[in-house]
């Protein structure tokens, strides 16, 4: 009898608890985004940052003649709004952090292999060499919301994606929402808890099948770039979209993926194109030196590498090595 009275008086607690649980899918940006928020005004919250991020598409999309980006590109500099500026100038602050490893002016690249609009083709040395010397973030200048080209061209693509979700988990903050997850193609942004846990985000396996392993977040992101994610095939050989600014071809780094955790999402969306370039050795030394994100790396020969501060979030599927 005494147990009955505990459940009936336990069980209208937990209902007026069970918190709702919405969720949003759209397409923008170039990619799937989906957006789960859990709570009361999980609606109009959902309602905000899907405007947003169409909002953001709009200001930013390279190939959209009415966005900010498509005028700079063809005028050569001129004004945009303070919101394209700081994300020029982050991004060129992250250009100098990873000896331009990741470079925005790779755009007369992405084009020539036909990344931009689809049109994949594996260009020949003379085009190649033709572009490389108007590739160099150094020539872009910002100064308060003014931008010179310096006679390149730039594409955001490797940094957008996690600047916009990190703008809309911010939106969703401020209307107050204390447990969302966004997930913008791959850029996965977690808005502090699930139910008292932390949000459980898998790592792909870059050829398919099983995941690599599971990372906890709280108020934290993993942006993952792959040469799985955009590719195409010639000759029987794979090129990917993720482009080595020095040679001009897709990086040859020994990766397959990386996986960059952090609590700032342009940050770790412009270093996971980053350190893909760059390769293991190298990501490691900038890890060393900078520190403010940790990384799991799934190499070419399917090992997988994750550092020491990732220790007790991630856990694998099929074994890993910790370095340090
Ligand atoms: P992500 O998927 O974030 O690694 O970004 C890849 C996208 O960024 C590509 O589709 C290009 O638009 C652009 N991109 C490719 N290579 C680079 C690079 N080295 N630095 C900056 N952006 C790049
Ligand atoms: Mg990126």
């Amino acid at each position: 009898m005494k147990r009955i009275a505990a459940l009936l008086l336990i069980l209208p607690l937990f209902a007026a608890c069970a918190p709702r649980e919405d969720k949003r899918t759209f397409f923008a940006m170039d990619t799937v985004m989906e957006i789960t928020v859990c709570g009361e005004a999980a609606d109009e919250a959902l309602s905000a940052a899907e405007s947003e991020l169409f909002r953001l598409d709009g200001m930013l999309a390279r190939g959209d003649e009415g966005s900010e980006v498509y005028a700079l590109n063809a005028s050569g500099g001129g004004e945009v709004s303070p919101e394209t500026a700081e994300l020029i100038s982050r991004a060129l602050e992250i250009g100098g952090l990873t000896d331009w490893a990741f470079d925005v002016t790779v755009a007369p690249l992405t084009d020539l292999w036909g990344f931009y609009d689809q049109s994949y083709r594996v260009p020949t040395e003379e085009e190649i060499a033709a572009a490389l010397p108007l590739v160099g973030g150094e020539r872009v200048e910002v100064s308060g919301s003014r931008v010179e080209l310096g006679g390149a061209k730039i594409d955001l693509g490797g940094i957008a994606k996690g600047w916009a979700s990190q703008r809309a988990a911010e939106l969703l903050r401020e209307r107050g929402v204390a447990s969302a997850l966004l997930n913008l193609g791959g850029n996965v942004q977690a808005v502090g808890s699930h139910r008292g846990k932390p949000w459980r985000v898998a790592v792909q396996n870059p050829d398919g099948g099983e995941y690599v392993g599971v990372l906890d977040l709280t108020d934290a992101c993993a942006v993952t770039s792959g040469d799985y994610q955009r590719f195409f095939e010639d000759n029987g050989k794979i090129y990917h979209h993720i482009i080595d600014p020095k040679t001009g071809r897709p990086a040859e780094s020994g990766l397959r993926s990386v996986t960059v955790v952090c609590a700032d999402a342009a940050l770790a969306d412009g270093l996971s194109t980053a350190l893909f370039v760059m390769g293991m050795d190298k990501a490691l030394e900038l890890w060393r030196a900078e520190g403010g994100f940790e990384a799991v790396f799934v190499a070419a020969d399917g090992g997988v590498y994750v550092t020491a501060g990732l220790e007790g979030r991630f856990e694998s599927r099929g074994g890993y090595k910790t370095v340090k």
